[in-house]
């Protein structure tokens, strides 16, 4: 790494540090049957892509978490296929004409109280659970006015919007675990760019891309450390999945509805829509989302 990068590196990692210091020692609630969720996105990879590195035996961390798991085809069936529109589907549950968010060049503020986040603290209340977001990418994920996710960078506990390596990712993802793991129940979004990154520059299924995608593996591996050392793993529901992919061969994403979750439970529906997975977290938490207005169109996966 060069110096310069190395600053950059440790500063962050710093702030991260000094943060979750200074929030100090929460007290334990004791509630052995929380349930936590952490849900994980690892930005434009196609189930194609996936289930290749899969197959050949590159994706040990994930791999893992399938020997006892579910995977679950998920499609995209209302939207444009690209990081904004996905990930506000992924977070709401809702369709871009209620959401507001078409794609990542025509998007407006969600709606105040529309995603999983608000919805979780309503439901709740706000001692009643933690949400948070780290998300590796500056501005587009991020809380500033303007943007998709800046009424719920007004709810959660922890937003961290910087842009981010997956090594780095591990390592603030972590700090996190450790704070949260210990105050109750949560709720945690993770964002990993990588391998979004190397399909713009390479193209999907490149030899760059593959190699990004088992950077993120690794870091899945130090997360799944962390929740074990954490002694959650047992009350922690953990889903990965993808906000788009990508066209193989090529640098346009364009088209490529085909994507995929991947839980640590099994039992899960085999095929559902990117518009179920915020319902399947509402309902692990037990919100009663069928008295929910706007209506949700789609169905949890559990
Ligand atoms: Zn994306």
């Amino acid at each position: 790494m060069d110096p310069e990068l190395s600053e950059i590196f440790m500063n962050r990692i710093s702030l991260v540090i000094i943060f979750f210091s200074c929030i100090g020692i929460s007290i334990v609630t004791g509630d052995t049957d929380q349930q936590n969720v952490i849900l994980i996105s690892w930005d434009g990879i196609s189930r194609d892509t996936l289930e290749y590195l899969i197959d050949s035996g590159n994706l040990e961390h994930l791999s893992g978490i399938l020997e006892n798991g579910s995977f679950v085809n998920i499609s995209i069936t209302d939207h444009f296929p690209d990081t904004l529109s996905g990930h506000a589907q992924i977070l709401t549950g809702y369709s871009p004409e209620i959401s507001g968010v078409f794609k990542s060049m025509r998007y407006k503020e969600i709606p105040e109280g529309y995603t999983v986040f608000e919805r979780l603290k309503e439901f709740a209340g706000d001692d009643g659970i933690s949400t948070v977001i780290i998300a590796s990418q500056e501005r587009s994920l991020g809380p500033l006015k303007g943007l998709p996710f800046y009424h719920a960078g007004k709810v959660v506990d922890y937003y961290y919007d910087q842009n981010s390596d997956a090594g780095l990712l591990g390592t603030v993802v972590s700090e996190a675990l450790y704070h949260f793991a210990q105050k109750g129940r949560f709720f945690m979004f993770v964002h990993f760019r990588d391998a979004a990154d190397a399909g713009y520059a390479f193209g999907a299924g490149t030899k760059k891309q593959e190699d990004s995608i088992q950077s993120i593996d690794a870091s899945l591996g130090e997360i799944l450390k962390t929740i074990q050392k954490a002694g959650i793993m047992e009350k922690t529901a953990i889903y990965i999945t993808t906000d788009h992919g990508f066209n193989t061969g090529q640098k346009d994403y364009t088209g490529q509805a085909n994507l995929w979750l991947v839980a640590n439970e099994p039992g899960l529906n085999m095929n559902g829509d990117q518009k179920d997975i915020a319902l399947t977290i509402l309902k692990k938490f037990q919100v009663p989302y069928e008295n929910i207005t706007p209506h949700y169109p789609g169905e949890p996966l559990i």
